[in-house]
């Protein structure tokens, strides 16, 4: 199974050449392609799903504590390990990001601003 997209075609090839383990590969209904991958490194556990439907495509990463991180446009280590200092709804560089919501890893501001947007009465039930 290959992807069609240039750019998640460059992801796979990346995964499979560091330390990535293939940890599922499946086709569904809607899904076109899908393959999520585990990687241990010494700074701890990632996970990166690729996703490939008819005509979009989507690439997810988790850092080692869980919450997501904006997948960087070009994959490389030096680029994953500083997507984990950005704020994942605005973008930002920010030294104080915390979690919001069930992944997101937000900064003071988004969090002062709009954390009840995704943390309301009843939002983990
Ligand atoms: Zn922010």
């Amino acid at each position: 199974m290959d992807f069609r997209s240039k750019k998640l075609l460059k992801w796979d090839s990346w995964l499979r050449a560091g330390r990535a383990k293939m940890k599922e590969e499946t086709v569904v209904d809607g899904l076109v392609r899908r393959r999520c991958y585990e990687i241990q490194e010494p700074s701890g556990h990632w996970v990166v799903h690729l996703n490939e439907w008819e005509k979009s495509e989507s690439v997810n990463v988790w850092g080692p504590d869980g919450l997501a991180v904006i997948p960087p446009a070009e994959p490389s280590w030096e680029a994953m390990r500083a997507s984990l200092s950005l704020c994942t709804r605005c973008g930002k560089a920010a030294s104080d990001l915390k979690r919001a919501g069930f992944a997101g890893r937000w900064c003071q501001e988004c969090r002062a601003s709009h954390l009840h947007e995704v943390e309301y009465p009843g939002w983990t039930e």
